[in-house]
């Protein structure tokens, strides 16, 4: 986790948390239900806004240029795998379904997150897709995979409210 030099308010962390966990309640996700331990993490994402600009994952290390955290900027990329396989994100912001009613409880969590070398590959690899025949382009969210077809990404993914820039051409 980052270090608390930036100054955060209570006040703010409480309507982030507040927002967030509406947000999750209505996409069907949840926030962990250790409340002082939920704070935290939100206080780090405001912290690691005001320090880069975006929110960077508050439990991995930020290169604070945007373009190359775009995989971790809250909610990660890899959110939605680790809570199938681990029942809670690699933070432990966001905790499945089980764990909320008691039947499961989040364990460690290895890093699902490809190295930057295989990131790079990844993406020179997406440059050389050639588009298939649609008549508008497709696009991905890159934290929940939910498909739209239209000219421009949605300002919002409506399902995971993640912002546009997480969205990725599909085809
Ligand atoms: S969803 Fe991802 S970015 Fe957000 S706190 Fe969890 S692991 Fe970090």
């Amino acid at each position: 986790m980052m270090s608390q030099e930036i100054e955060v308010t209570q006040e703010a962390v409480d309507k982030l948390y507040e927002r967030l966990n509406k947000e999750a309640e209505a996409a069907g996700y949840h926030l962990n239900p250790d409340v002082e331990f939920t704070k935290e993490l939100v206080r780090s994402l405001l912290i690691n806004e005001r320090r880069y600009g975006y929110w960077s994952c508050p439990c991995r290390l930020s290169t604070g240029v945007k373009e190359e955290d775009l995989d971790i900027i809250c909610p990660c990329d890899y959110r939605d795998a680790d809570l199938l396989e681990y029942d809670a994100c690699y933070c432990a912001l966001y905790v499945s379904d089980k764990v909320i009613k008691g039947e499961k409880e989040p364990k460690p969590i290895p890093e699902r997150r490809p190295t930057r070398e295989q990131r790079n590959q990844f993406k020179e690899k997406q440059k050389g897709k050639v588009p298939t025949g649609t008549s508008k382009p497709v696009w991905r969210c890159r934290v929940c995979g939910y498909l739209c077809a239209r000219d421009e990404p949605p300002e919002v993914c409506p399902i995971c409210k993640a912002k546009k820039d997480r969205f990725e051409r599909f085809i």
